[in-house]
């Protein structure tokens, strides 16, 4: 049995919150389900479910320059959410553009910022870990205006080397592109420090935020970077929603992405006038049943609170951690300090995607294979890993069974 605290007793009261999911009840091969690949996508509450089919049985229409009722509103949840957003992660309305998701948000700055900025012979410096969604778009616009796209190195434990980044910097460099938290080891990058080094050099820097927004809590006037980018489905709310923060002044000043309707000011063939921010980047009709649902999910995670979500993904960081260093032949890739509930490693003998297909048949689903890095899994001289990333309402007992799994997994089929 656990020996520490239950989640139960020290942050939220687990058996209501998970009650809330009504996936969370479903069984699979015959056992309940266990749910760890949170880091590839959250479960929904009820409150996000049914707020979509409010909206298609209520007041389904399209938003913004409507007169009529139901335009109006749907035009008011959908902003909603954009308050809520920004509220969420302390920026200004107008700082944030609503997106598709991380993926999106990262390629319209850099298609807008990036080209407009980004010159032949400059340096883009991006984590050795971070996403393919970190990488491939600075890639594709270094190849475009003759830049170069340079890894940071990690340190031992998986964040990256500061004295290293410190190291590569001049006035080459007019871009950092980081993750906030590892996806592939969940580990938390200093980046206070490496923004405000990334600043002293005169650069600008991307914060990928997609793992950091449902496990801690995001202040991007604390942190001072100049762009950030998250996901909703990430953090409990519909897929096709993201957010994409970027300071007023750099917003206004970049060219839009797309163009279309929904972006403009006046258009006639002499020549378009644009909105200003954040409507300038928001051409066509956007995903409005989820941006809309989207505002319970923000609703769902500041309710429970950051405290408390940091406190009982401790408990399971450290439980886990003492289980995974008493399974022979383990090893797990990310052991910094800082570092949320994402538990990548292997077992000696047995490739991950065996690991993965022996705990699905006990109703545990987990994330096996590179994760969308695959620089650093080369790095690390490995395919993959198995990856079993937690959130809010994954419970102890869950916590528990996948250990006792891993490690039944361990006994009969590993090598040492
Ligand atoms: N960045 C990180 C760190 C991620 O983990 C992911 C998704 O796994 C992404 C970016 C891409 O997010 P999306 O597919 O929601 O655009």
């Amino acid at each position: 049995m656990i020996e520490t605290g239950s989640i139960e007793k020290i942050a939220y009261d687990i058996t209501e919150l998970r009650s809330r999911f009504p996936i969370l009840g479903r069984e699979v091969n015959g056992y309940p389900l266990v749910y760890l690949d949170n880091a590839a996508t959250t479960q929904k509450p009820s409150s996000v479910i049914d707020s979509l089919s409010a909206y298609y049985k209520g007041y389904n229409s399209n938003i913004h320059r409507g007169v009529h009722t139901l335009a109006n509103e749907a035009t008011e949840a959908f902003e909603k959410t954009r308050k809520s957003a920004s509220e969420f992660i302390n920026a200004g309305e107008k700082e944030v553009v609503i997106t598709k998701g991380t993926t999106e948000g990262i390629n319209l700055i850099a298609r807008t910022w990036g080209e407009a900025n980004i010159k032949e012979g400059d340096r883009i410096l991006v984590g050795a870990a971070e996403h393919h969604s970190n990488i491939v778009p600075w890639q594709i616009l270094a190849e475009k205006v003759g830049a170069a796209v340079e890894p940071i190195p990690l340190s031992q434990e998986g964040i990256l080397d500061r004295e290293a980044f410190k190291s590569m910097l001049d006035e080459s460099v007019r871009l950092v592109a980081i993750n906030f938290i590892s996806n592939s080891l969940g580990t938390i990058n200093p980046i206070n420090d490496l923004i405000s080094d990334a600043h002293h050099n005169g650069s600008i820097v991307l914060v990928d935020a997609a793992q950091a927004a449902p496990h801690i809590e995001i202040d991007v006037k604390a942190i001072d970077c100049d762009f950030l980018a998250f996901s909703g489905h990430k953090m409990f709310g519909p897929t096709g929603v993201g957010f994409l923060y970027g300071k007023y002044d750099l917003l206004d000043q970049m060219p839009p992405f797309i163009g279309g309707g929904e972006m403009i000011d006046q258009v006639s063939f002499n020549g378009t006038s644009f909105l200003t921010p954040p409507l300038k980047f928001e051409a066509g009709t956007p995903n409005i049943a989820d941006v809309i649902a989207m505002d319970q999910a923000f609703g769902f995670v500041s309710d429970i609170g950051f405290d408390a979500i940091n406190k009982a993904e401790k408990e399971i960081v450290d439980y886990s951690r003492s289980r995974m260093s008493k399974i022979q032949g383990l090893k797990e890739y990310g052991t910094a300090e800082e570092k949320i509930a994402v538990f990548s490693f292997n077992l000696e003998g047995i490739h991950p995607f065996d690991v993965g297909q022996l705990l699905d048949a006990k109703g545990i689903a987990v994330r096996t294979g590179h994760h969308c890095t695959m620089p650093m899994m080369s790095d690390l001289g490995i395919e993959g890993t198995v990856r079993a990333s937690f959130a809010v309402y994954n419970s102890m007992e869950e916590t528990e069974k996948l250990w006792d799994n891993v490690e039944r997994i361990q006994k009969k089929y590993g090598s040492s």
